[in-house]
């Protein structure tokens, strides 16, 4: 695990350029196949939600496919998930009380790396019982993802801009994802050659893997970041660093764009600016903040 850290803060430039990607709804097409084939159901078979799954479906979707916190953390999902069940009516009706995880909680407050293995750690050595449910649910998630997902292609567009990227620019994969699975994944689809890292949760978060890769060592106007959720747009602003947006629902489109026009604008260092704000703006107005439940 730190040996992964210890890679990416000994990544030296080899060209002008540094592009980091973020992998699940952006490069490939799989948020949807995973949040609703593999995360909700074993969320409503953990935590009991049997009685009201189906309001825990919209609460899952909404939280980590269709609003603001969408790509986030899997633990930061699951307490902000449980918090907005537990204050739905639809599900205070029916006598259903969501667990609130405090051990959870107070773990991901503390932890800086929000991966399965530190959670493992932390589970065993405190035998806390919310960190042990948590581990149980999330190893489950795990079995269920390597089980169903395959076969989920990237995105149109794709390997077009990562060889457009390559002659100028040093690529990373910048993700929330087990890097195990990442790995899969991008060797599946034969596109892992173009990048020098894949960077998973037990690497930190984004906004680490960026900071470790490339700040201070390629200009902040150089290093571009593309993802799909505003996480990615926070982890590349914490760094200074340019984002490029794939708007959920638009992505053919918005890969299209990245190839044919906002690649060039990067490489002459036209990108900042105008030209970035438009953008942000558009897929800023493509998700909302709050359910429109209650
Ligand atoms: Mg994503």
């Amino acid at each position: 695990m730190s040996d992964g850290i210890q890679q990416l803060k000994d990544l030296q430039p080899t060209k002008e350029f540094f592009v980091g990607i973020d992998s699940d709804g952006c490069v490939f097409d799989s948020m949807e196949i995973k949040h609703k084939e593999c995360f909700t159901p074993e969320f409503i078979y953990h935590f009991g939600m049997q009685p009201v799954s189906k309001y825990a479906r919209e609460a899952w979707d909404f939280v980590n496919l269709y609003s603001k916190t969408r790509g986030c953390n899997r633990f930061l999902a699951l307490l902000e998930v449980l918090k907005q069940l537990s204050e739905r009516s639809d599900v205070k009706a029916r006598n259903v009380t969501p667990p609130s995880l405090p051990g959870l909680r107070a773990w991901t407050e503390k932890e800086s790396k929000l991966g399965n293995q530190a959670l493992e750690e932390a589970a065993k050595s405190t035998q806390d019982e919310d960190l042990l449910k948590v581990l149980e649910w999330s190893n489950d998630v795990n079995k269920a993802v390597k089980r169903v997902v395959h076969g989920v292609p990237p995105f149109p567009g794709v390997l077009e801009s990562l060889k457009k990227f390559e002659p100028q620019a040093d690529m990373i994969v910048c993700s929330q994802t087990p890097t195990e699975a990442l790995v899969r994944e991008w060797d599946e689809h034969k596109i892992e050659g173009y990048v020098h890292m894949i960077a998973g949760q037990e690497l930190g978060t984004k906004a680490q893997h960026l900071d470790y890769a490339a700040k201070g060592k390629f200009d902040a106007n150089r290093c571009l970041m593309i993802g799909d959720a505003p996480g990615d747009m926070k982890a590349a602003k914490a760094n200074g660093f340019l984002f490029f947006p794939i708007v959920p629902g638009k992505e053919e489109e918005s890969w299209k764009n990245l190839h044919t026009e906002a690649i060039d604008k990067f490489f002459a260092l036209e990108y900042e600016g105008a030209y970035e704000a438009q953008l942000i703006e558009a897929f800023e107005a493509s998700l909302p903040e709050f359910p429109d439940w209650d």
